[in-house]
């Protein structure tokens, strides 16, 4: 046996339970449940773009799944299986160690299972491609909404920007903000719960993956709406509530990235049931606006109803 498949075998080579084949061969093969349509989605993730170098393999392992996990949620979609493609620099057994032990934890919450993938030399870079299944005619996706739904976001953005911030050293965070906001910038949860409730409730949804006023502008763009978002609406964690610069703090929360929340629209009359689920997921799901009638547009307003202009909306590699 080859260094190569040595490498697969120790590290990415789990036994298949759902999958028909799994590991080892030169496709897998699934059998998708009845009713059930596949979605798919891949997210890459690439050192010195998305990550430093350096950075703590387990983390990297479960974020790299997380965030495809996300995309799923945002379908409505029950995860169940993924590839990795991943090109290393090297064989270091510790960095693969972490890396797969980060991986599979991320894995095992969700049931989802490793069925293939790719591994080549090269700078490191980790491409993940994940199949969740959702009942036919019951996926979310960017198009949807209507003007007068209201605009909902899950749990708090922000944070893991703001720990970026601090990184740059354009904000000194205390201690213990500082780790809150690295644990969501390391460690994001998908919220893949949440997208399947969803599922014939919201007209809309997308992952806040690069900015949330960003975010928003796709679904307003696919949905053919506009947004109006009240900007001191929006929930705010005790590290941006702490944030000196209110610049910076409102830039982060609307337009940092990397939050893996939920944005969703959903009509008016859904509010009493939507309040319901974030009670019992125990996950605030906060009305941050309205869906009105326009062609793209996001305005973030601020208490007395005023425009407020960010520096920019969201994170795009090649602005
Ligand atoms: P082929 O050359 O026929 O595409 P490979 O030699 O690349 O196959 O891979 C051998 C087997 O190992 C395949 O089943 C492939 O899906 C799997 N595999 C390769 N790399 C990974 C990885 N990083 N994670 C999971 N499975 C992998
Ligand atoms: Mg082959």
């Amino acid at each position: 046996v080859t260094p190569e498949f040595e490498l697969i075998r120790r590290f990415f080579t789990r036994p298949a339970r759902k999958a028909v084949l799994g590991v080892g061969h030169d496709c897998a093969r699934l059998a998708p449940p009845e009713g059930m349509h596949c979605a798919i989605s891949t997210d890459m993730l690439v050192a010195g773009r998305h990550f430093a170098e350096d950075a703590d393999p387990q983390s990297l392992g479960w974020k790299s799944l997380a965030v495809n996990l996300s995309d799923l949620a945002a379908a409505g979609a029950d995860p169940a299986y993924a590839l990795l493609a991943i090109a290393l620099p090297g064989v270091d057994v510790a960095w693969l160690e972490g890396f797969s032990t980060g991986f599979f934890s991320m894995a095992e919450r969700y049931g989802v299972e490793l069925v293939g993938g790719d591994t080549t030399r090269g700078p490191l870079t980790i491409s993940v491609t994940v199949i969740g299944h959702v009942p036919a005619g019951l996926a979310l996706c960017r198009a949807g909404a209507r003007p007068g739904d209201d605009a909902w976001l899950s749990g708090q953005t922000g944070d893991a920007a703001l720990a970026l911030e601090h990184g740059a050293g354009r904000v000194q965070l205390s201690a213990q903000d500082l780790a809150a906001c690295r644990l969501r910038l390391d460690r994001p949860q998908p919220r893949v719960e949440l997208g399947r409730r969803l599922r014939g409730h919201a007209s809309s949804a997308i992952d806040v993956s690069d900015g949330l006023a960003a975010d928003l502008g796709h679904i307003a763009e696919a949905s053919g709406v506009s947004f109006d978002i009240a900007a001191d609406v929006l929930p705010r964690s005790a590290a941006l509530r702490a944030c000196p610069d209110a610049q910076l703090a409102l830039q982060c929360l609307a337009a940092g990235g990397d939050d893996y929340e939920l944005a969703f629209t959903a009509a008016p009359e859904r509010r009493t049931e939507i309040d319901a689920l974030g009670r019992e997921l125990d996950l605030p799901l906060t009305r941050i606006g309205t869906a009105v009638r326009g062609r793209g547009a996001v305005t973030l307003r601020d208490a007395a109803g005023t425009p407020v202009i960010l520096a920019r909306a969201g994170f795009d590699h090649f602005a």
